[in-house]
C-alpha cells in the first residue's frame, strides 16, 4: 500500500534563523500524529519568485510569511471575499494551498486581537504606537476595529506612518488617527496604551525608545517583541509598576490559527504553548 507523502509546511523570510515557529508546529503535528513537518526557508529576494513557483513541485502545502515578504506574497495568493481588506493592510502571513489554489490570510490580526483583549480592552482608549511596518498595520487595524478613541503613530520613516494613517482612514472613515513627528509628540503621559511594533529592543545594545518620565500608572505597555522576553521597555514598565506584556502570546495565537489553516484541525494550543516556552529558554 502506498503511504501518503509527508506534508511540508514552513516559514519563509529573510532572515528566519531564530524563529520559534518550528518548535510550536512540529510539537502540534506530533501531538496529533500528523505526517507533516515544519521547516525554515531562508530565501533571499532574488530567489523568491523561483521558490514560490516551485512550492507544488516541492510538496509544500502551506507557509507562514515574515519580513520582508508579507506584502510581496499578495501578488501570489487568491483572497476570499472576507479577506479582501488585506489588500489595504498589505500584509499576508499565512498561505495555504486549497484545491490547487494558494489562499492568503493574516493570523497576526486575530492573534494580536485575542491576546490584547485578554489583557486590556482597547475600546475608547488613547493609544500611542511606535513603528509603522507590517506588524503595525495589523495592530492598528485591530485597534481601530475595536473602537479605540485615538491613535498617534510614530515611525522614523514618516511616509510609512502616513501610509498607515491613510490605510486606517480608508477602512474606517473618520477614525481619529494621526502621525507624531517624534517620540515626545506621542505624548505617552496622556495615553492609556503604548504599543511597540519596532524591532528596537531585540538587540542587547538597542536603546529604550521611551523615557522613564513618560511612564504613568494608568498606562499599559505592550511590546510585540518576544525575544528577549523582557526588552528594556518592558523592564522599564516593570520597574515603574506598570502593567505590561511581551508578544509571546500573540505569537502563540497566530501560530495556532495558522495551524488550523494548514491542517483543518483544531490546534493543540496547550502543547504549542509548552513547546514555545521551552523554545524561548534556548534562544
Ligand atoms: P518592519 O516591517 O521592519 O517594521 C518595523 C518598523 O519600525 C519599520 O517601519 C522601521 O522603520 C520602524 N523603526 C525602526 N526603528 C525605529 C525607531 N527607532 N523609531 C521608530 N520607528 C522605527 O517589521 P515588522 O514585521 O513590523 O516587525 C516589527 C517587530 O514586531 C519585530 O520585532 C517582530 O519580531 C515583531 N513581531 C512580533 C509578532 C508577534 O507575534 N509577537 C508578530 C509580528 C512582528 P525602517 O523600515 O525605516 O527601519
Amino acid at each position: 500500500m502506498k503511504t501518503a507523502a509527508k506534508r511540508i509546511f514552513g516559514l519563509i523570510g529573510y532572515p528566519v534563523k531564530h524563529s520559534l515557529s518550528p518548535v510550536m508546529h512540529n510539537a502540534a503535528f506530533a501531538a496529533l500524529e500528523l505526517n507533516a513537518e515544519y521547516r525554515l526557508f531562508e530565501v533571499g529576494p532574488d530567489n523568491l519568485n523561483d521558490f514560490l513557483g516551485k512550492l507544488d513541485e516541492n510538496n509544500i502545502s502551506g507557509l507562514n510569511v515574515t519580513i520582508p515578504y508579507k506584502e510581496k506574497v499578495l501578488e501570489f495568493v487568491t483572497l476570499d471575499q472576507e479577506s479582501n481588506y488585506l489588500r489595504q493592510i498589505k500584509a499576508i502571513n499565512t498561505i495555504v494551498r486549497k484545491d490547487g489554489i494558494w489562499k492568503g490570510s493574516n493570523t497576526d490580526i486575530p492573534g494580536f486581537s485575542r491576546d490584547l483583549k485578554e489583557k486590556i480592552d482597547p475600546a475608547n482608549k488613547k493609544i500611542a504606537v511606535l513603528g509603522a511596518g507590517g506588524a503595525a498595520r495589523a495592530v492598528v487595524y485591530v485597534l481601530a476595529s475595536f473602537g479605540a478613541k485615538e491613535i498617534l503613530i510614530y515611525d522614523i520613516d514618516k511616509d510609512k506612518a502616513r501610509n498607515v494613517v491613510d490605510m486606517v482612514i480608508s477602512l474606517f472613515p473618520g477614525f481619529n488617527i494621526k502621525t507624531a513627528g517624534n517620540i515626545q509628540e506621542l505624548d505617552v503621559r496622556s495615553k492609556d496604551l503604548l504599543i511597540n511594533t519596532t524591532p528596537i529592543g531585540m538587540k542587547k545594545d538597542d536603546p529604550c525608545l521611551i523615557e522613564e518620565k513618560m511612564m504613568h500608572n494608568n498606562l499599559f505597555v505592550y511590546d510585540l517583541i518576544y525575544n528577549p522576553t523582557e526588552t528594556k521597555l518592558l523592564a522599564l514598565a516593570r520597574n515603574s509598576g506598570i502593567r505590561a506584556s511581551n508578544g509571546l502570546r500573540m505569537l502563540l495565537y497566530q501560530a495556532a490559527l495558522s495551524f488550523v489553516h494548514f491542517t483543518g484541525r483544531d490546534a493543540p494550543v496547550k502543547i504549542m504553548e509548552e513547546a514555545l516556552n521551552e523554545g524561548v529558554k534556548k534562544i
